[in-house]
């Protein structure tokens, strides 16, 4: 049948995608409400490519549907694909979603049925693969597609593929005085606030045995009804995805973000510093901003997060070990990973300079594990979507690096989990940081260590049924036990590194009685979890 109905005319249509809910975008520059239309679509591809937590596609879905709210109340003329109106048809006894709903390239598909257009535009995706996606489906169709800078990130275009030139090795440390020398953060003239760059050293204390005593009751907002409607979506759409929703109190639109942030600033940043690196039991938040999901979804920009934080110093009311330490996460190392995202892929996808070769455990999509401090850890991230630096690095990132897990797997389980995963930020923080599957590029070494630095950095092992101090009895921590697994697999690799030399040393200590034991402990632990490549089998 031929399409009868004249398709109107459009300019640009312009696609704002999930995590790109910023106002001040580049997007609206020279917008034309006669002439130009937005667009936005939450299709399934987003929330099972790899199995997103609920709390992570409530997240996301609600900070969508607000944001479309307010360009509506503008007057702006917007298309917007909502899973809500989208039909259900039951295939083998599941409700599946109509192909307009699948994927990004598909909802296109079906809104240009409508439109004669002249040419797409929108600002650099934060992933790779949505980025490829377009790009194939405009050449195909001989659309022109316009790719603009974002301007929510304080690099400018350019200016950290310049810096790299050059230089052997890219180290976070580096590029993060770059970029306060350009912007005069935290500078007196051309001098680091307080004479140093990094006050890391008053960065690591712990809890004494009493633990952090009475918090701040965490900021947390309640779903309003266009929250609700995304609860609903997701209860109704993904049941068997990770993750619950007994409780939901993310900042899903700017004015609850600037919310946190104000809270954040007054009641948290003062200890931020001191015990950004402690953990404990039962208590997720501690000292964390949570800032992380409202800043990727760009309702907050870096700057303003920055110079909130630069004030109070000034104010008087943090002090500089926090201030700094806090400023460094967001233009230090959120800047950083960016960068190196843009340049290393695709190729740092299927990176695996360490050969590791295991499932990942399948406790990690449930939460049942007899370690006390992954238990917390991922029913943590189970209830909220939710883990702070050290929980990631040092928990779950540390025992899927011991246990030898397959890169691909254990990027595919952070990206699905956390509310703040989009994956520029989070695959180089798992494949560079964590895993040292890029053999290096982003760590200068592999964060190993054994139970003793959970035990130091907490009261998780106090409640444990493990020993963090043993390898090889039948109470041995599994930590130690393939910390040293770890290491007798790694030690030509690293028996001359210069930050794991020593390690290699201790390892040789072992008389073969003793490595005997370590191994025969190993191939116990490995009995006792199951690791059945559980995504492959659960994919939904
Ligand atoms: P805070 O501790 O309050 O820190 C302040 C802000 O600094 C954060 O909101 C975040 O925007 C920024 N920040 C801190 N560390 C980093 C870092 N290493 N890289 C980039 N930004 C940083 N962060 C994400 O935003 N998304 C992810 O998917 C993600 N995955 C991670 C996976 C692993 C294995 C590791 C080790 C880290 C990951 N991070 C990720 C970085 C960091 O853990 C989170 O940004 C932080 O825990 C978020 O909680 P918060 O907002 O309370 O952070
Ligand atoms: Fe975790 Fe080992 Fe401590 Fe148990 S003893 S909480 S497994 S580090």
């Amino acid at each position: 049948m031929p399409n009868t109905q004249a398709r109107q005319a459009i300019r640009h249509l312009c696609l704002i995608l999930g995590d790109q809910l910023n106002r001040d975008s580049l997007l609206f520059e020279g917008f034309d409400p006669q002439k130009d239309r937005l667009w936005m679509a939450e299709v399934m591809e987003e929330s099972t490519h790899v199995p997103s937590n609920k709390q992570r596609s409530v997240l996301f879905l609600a900070a969508m549907r607000h944001f479309a709210q307010s360009l509506r109340d503008e007057g702006l003329p917007l298309d917007y694909l909502s899973l809500d109106t989208s039909d259900l048809s039951p295939n083998e006894g599941k409700a599946t979603i109509n192909s307009a709903h699948q994927s990004l390239t598909s909802a296109l598909a079906h809104s240009l049925q409508q439109y004669q257009v002249q040419s797409l535009k929108l600002v650099l995706p934060g992933d790779y693969r949505v980025l490829q996606s377009l790009k194939h489906y405009c050449a195909d169709r001989q659309l022109p597609l316009e790719l603009l800078a974002d301007n929510h990130f304080i690099a400018k275009p350019g200016e950290f593929s310049a810096w790299q030139k050059g230089k052997k090795q890219w180290r976070m440390e580096y590029w993060y005085r770059q970029l306060r020398k350009r912007t005069g953060i935290l500078m007196r003239g051309d001098q680091p606030e307080g004479g140093d760059w990094n006050y890391d050293k008053d960065n690591r204390g712990t809890f004494s045995s009493q633990g952090p005593g009475l918090l701040d009751e965490a900021l947390l907002f309640v779903a309003d009804e266009i929250t609700q409607s995304a609860i609903s979506t997701v209860t109704r759409l993904l049941p068997d995805n990770p993750g619950n929703l007994m409780s939901f109190g993310w900042p899903v639109k700017r004015q609850q973000a600037l919310q946190l942030l104000e809270f954040f600033i007054a009641k948290q940043l003062p200890l931020f510093g001191e015990y950004q690196d402690a953990m404990w039991t039962n208590e997720p938040w501690l000292y964390h901003s949570r800032l992380s999901a409202a800043l990727n979804l760009k309702l907050l920009s870096p700057l303003e997060v920055i110079q909130a934080a630069e004030q109070a110093y000034a104010q008087g009311k943090a002090p500089l070990n926090a201030v700094e330490g806090f400023i460094r996460q967001i233009l230090g190392w959120r800047e950083f990973v960016r960068g190196l995202y843009w340049s290393l892929m695709p190729d740092w996808h299927s990176m695996n300079a360490l050969d590791a070769r295991h499932n990942l455990p399948d406790f990690y999509w449930t939460g049942q594990v007899d370690m006390r401090c992954l238990a917390q850890s991922i029913q943590q991230v189970l209830d909220h979507g939710y883990g702070h630096h050290i929980q990631r690095l040092m928990v779950t990132g540390l025992f899927a690096q011991l246990w030898q897990t397959q890169p691909h797997q254990i990027h595919a389980w952070y990206l699905a989990m956390y509310v703040d995963a989009v994956e520029w930020v989070e695959l180089p923080n798992v494949l560079g940081m964590s895993q040292y599957a890029d053999g290096g590029i982003m760590a200068s070494k592999p964060y190993i260590a054994t139970g003793r630095y959970v035990a130091k950095m907490s009261n998780y092992c106090a409640g444990c049924r493990y020993k963090p101090d043993e390898a090889e009895t039948d109470n041995a921590c599994p930590f130690t036990t393939l910390y040293w697994e770890f290491l007798a697999t790694h030690r030509a690799r690293f028996a001359n590194h210069p930050r794991l030399a020593l390690q290699v040393k201790h390892l040789d200590n072992h008389n073969a009685e003793k490595r005997a034991a370590i191994a025969k402990r190993a191939q116990w632990v490995r009995e006792h979890y199951s690791a059945t490549n559980y995504l492959a089998n659960h994919q939904t």
